[in-house]
């Protein structure tokens, strides 16, 4: 039934779905953003679809529709058919394009070919031949060989670079869709998987060089209590802004990422645990200053924290090895108050 919304979006009925779709956002209290947009759109227009009921099913136990789970029904039900359509595409019109320059190109070698025999034919001729009504005949015919083999060759130059700009085209959309997979859409902070994979490339960079690297995990702190009070839409706007904290001061080679809910993560190739404090610190002391405003009243919402637990690899760590020091070090600042920053080594030196 998905493709039938698309049918529907082009059709009597179009305006007048969107409408009902924007409607049910605000009656269920969900942001119209693209993202959920998309899938309202699913739900109204197919209202028995496997969509449709997956929402119906988390809202009957209460579950509010947060970005992050839209964005994991967005997964399981659309963006994924949908990029993986787009690569297939994306590689039929390569390959289509790949055989039109082939068969050019054979082409191309045919004519050449051909123009070589008839060089070949003539040079022979011409050796032989007296008669200069036969040699003017002769020079007639490899003139207009050469034209053609000229013509050939206009005709394949427009066609590579013809084909080169399609290339370079399918080139920057394929970026673009693993761009598009990589992030985080509430944040624009790279997503997990970005994550776990930056970091396996940071840990072999960092085994290879010696260079020391950190590693932060970052966590807003009593958010759920946060949720009951202000709602969920009001605490992802906080997520938004603490995600834009850490955005800040994470310049490259650093990185920034959305861990999972209200959690982060946070990449210091080249850096030590030492040095990294301070910048939990400061990303600490920024968040718990900063007085809360709901946008869309005004209201205050006073200030929230963060805990923070950070690790300096040691030779030779494996990444799952890295992430639970991290993890312990988060989990200690947790257990001594929240709204702090504990390097894992003095968690080790403790035990
Ligand atoms: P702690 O200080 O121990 O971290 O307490 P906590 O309440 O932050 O931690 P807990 O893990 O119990 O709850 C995390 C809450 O974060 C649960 C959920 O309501 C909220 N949350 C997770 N993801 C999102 C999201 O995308 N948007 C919003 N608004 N809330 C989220
Ligand atoms: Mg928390
Ligand atoms: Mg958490």
């Amino acid at each position: 039934m998905i493709a039938d919304v698309e049918t529907v979006l082009r059709g009597p009925e179009s305006y007048a779905m969107a409408r009902k779709a924007i409607d049910a956002m605000e009656q269920n209290e969900v942001w119209p953003t693209a993202l959920n947009f998309e899938l309202w759109l699913h739900v109204v227009a197919d209202p028995e679809g496997p969509i449709a009921r997956e929402i119906q099913r988390l809202m009957t136990l209460g579950q509010a529709i947060t970005d992050t789970l839209a964005e994991e029904l967005a997964a399981t039900y659309l963006p994924k058919a949908r990029l993986n359509e787009q690569i297939r595409n994306a590689g039929d019109q390569l390959s289509k394009e790949l055989a039109t320059v082939a068969k050019a190109i054979e082409h191309a070698q045919k004519t050449s070919e051909q123009y070589g025999n008839t060089l070949a034919g003539a040079s022979k001729e011409l050796s032989e031949q007296t008669d200069t009504l036969q040699i003017k005949r002769l020079v007639d015919t490899l003139a207009s060989a050469t034209r053609r083999v000229q013509r050939e060759n206009k005709s394949l130059e427009k066609r590579l670079s013809e084909s080169t700009a399609e290339v370079n085209r399918l080139k920057d959309h394929l970026e673009q869709v693993r761009r598009d997979a990589s992030t985080d859409s509430l944040t624009n902070l790279a997503n997990r998987k970005a994550f776990d994979e930056e970091l396996g490339r940071a840990c072999a960079d960092a085994e290879t060089s010696g260079e020391p690297l950190t590693l932060a995990l970052i966590d807003i702190d009593h958010f759920k209590s946060f949720n009951d009070t202000w709602g969920h839409q009001t605490g992802d706007q906080v997520i938004r802004y603490v995600a834009s904290v850490m955005g800040r001061m994470a310049p490259p080679p650093r990185f920034a990422a959305r861990y999972g809910g209200e959690e982060f993560a946070m990449i210091f190739p080249g850096e030590t645990a030492h040095a990294v404090e301070q910048v939990l610190e400061e990303i600490r002391e920024e968040v718990s200053s900063r007085m809360l405003k709901r946008r869309s009243t005004n209201e205050d919402l006073g200030t929230i924290t963060v805990s923070a637990g950070l690790a300096q690899r040691a030779a030779r760590e494996t990444i799952h090895a890295l992430l639970e020091r991290a993890d312990t070090a988060l989990y200690a600042s947790k257990r001594t108050g929240r709204n702090r920053v504990t390097n894992a080594e003095a968690v080790d030196a403790a035990a």
